[in-house]
């Protein structure tokens, strides 16, 4: 759901990402603590040192939003959920998990944690601006904890309100997938409710509009949209994986696919085999044994010069680095691992031998079609 990204640091073994609205929205911020909030607590400092404490308040946020994040992905590690990556927009962080929380309990514990560290955050930098009160720390410095103090608990707030998919529709939902023991329904329930809020917000938005309150307005109405779309999109997801449910891969797969020998060219592969099937991944196969698949990607690594010399056995992925699909492999343990590799086919085997591909796209051409005939509407 986000735009471009790009990662600039990785703790733990994750992968801290920034999206480029997150840069409209630092310049923004420091401009209107510098020119705005500082000016009006703190009056009578310079315009340099005003900017520069608008500058310390926006990176100051910046970590402690990474640090609420850094939260959420500690409890998901310890539950073996893997997170993916952490990435910065416009209101703050996503940790992506690739897989949803097993138990409710895990999931009330994952999305908890995040507000927490707010909370924790906020004291620690109360205590710290009380302390520096008392001994007479420059202004500049208490200001920005004061402000950082203050930010925490706003974070802590917007985040539990209770609309799927902020922290605190989270909970909301793990609570009632606990009480009712049905996960699907809570989902619905959850997503439903922060498609409602999404909704309240929007019409904040153009009250305040209307009313003359420009800025508030605008990002109501931002906020809004971007709970209706999370709402719906978490609603999709439900619905896809009541539809995969107890379905196997081999309702779905592509019987007999294109696979490309071991011992020809690279030259010859891309001429025979890309240029015309067009597609960006082949198995490759020896007696219909799978071995490998090669890609666009190992074709690119490999400087041109060489495409006549090498043969595909040399560039391709082995079968021991990748993992494969049985045709008995369920749909949903197939969508999951979809999510999770790089590449975005799965190669069906049965024993050693290749009986088939899918893609995502195998998977949701039947829920599409299925949806037409029935007059089902999901989303
Ligand atoms: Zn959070």
């Amino acid at each position: 759901m986000f735009g471009r990204r790009f990662n600039f640091l990785t703790v733990a073994g994750i992968k801290i990402g920034i999206d480029f609205s997150w840069f409209l929205i630092a310049i923004l911020l420091a401009w209107s603590l510098a020119a705005g909030y500082f000016p009006h607590y703190y009056p009578n400092l310079s315009v340099g040192t005003y900017w520069i404490m608008g500058v310390a308040g926006m990176i100051g946020l910046f970590v402690c939003i990474i640090l609420h994040e850094l939260g959420h992905a500690m409890v998901a590690k310890h539950y073996k959920l893997p997170i993916s990556q952490i990435t910065l927009f416009i209101f703050g962080g996503v940790a992506e998990i690739k897989k949803e929380p097993q138990t409710p309990k895990v999931e009330f514990l994952m999305a908890i944690a995040g507000p927490i560290v707010s909370v924790i955050l906020a004291g620690i930098l109360y205590l710290l601006t009380i302390l520096g009160q008392h001994s007479f720390w420059p202004i500049p410095i208490i200001a920005v904890t004061g402000y950082l103090a203050l930010i925490n608990i706003i974070l802590a707030i917007f985040n539990l309100i209770p609309a799927f998919p902020l922290d605190g529709g989270r909970i909301f939902r793990s609570i009632l997938w606990w009480i009712k023991k049905d996960s699907a329904w809570a989902t619905k329930v959850a997503s439903q409710i922060g498609s409602g809020f999404g909704m309240i917000l929007i019409f904040l938005g153009i009250f305040s509009l209307i009313t003359g309150n420009f800025i508030a307005g605008v990002w109501l109405v931002i906020l809004g949209l971007f709970l209706q779309r999370a709402a719906a999109m978490s609603r999709s997801q439900h619905y896809i994986s009541r539809e995969l449910h107890g379905e196997k891969v081999q309702k779905f797969m592509t019987q007999k696919p294109i696979s490309v020998p071991p011992d020809i060219s690279i030259q010859e592969f891309v001429d025979q085999y890309v240029y015309h099937s067009y597609h960006h991944l082949y198995p490759v196969t020896e007696n219909e044994n799978l071995i490998g698949y090669v890609s666009l990607r190992e074709v690119k690594l490999t400087p041109p010069e060489n495409w006549k010399k090498l043969l595909v056995k040399e560039v391709m992925v082995p079968a021991s680095e990748f993992k494969t699909v049985s045709p008995e492999t369920s749909a949903l343990q197939a969508l999951d691992l979809l999510n999770q590799t790089e590449v975005p086919i799965l190669l069906v085997v049965k024993g050693k031998r290749l009986v088939g591909v899918l893609t995502a796209q195998d998977l949701f051409k039947l829920i599409s079609i299925k949806l037409e005939l029935e007059g089902g509407r999901p989303f």
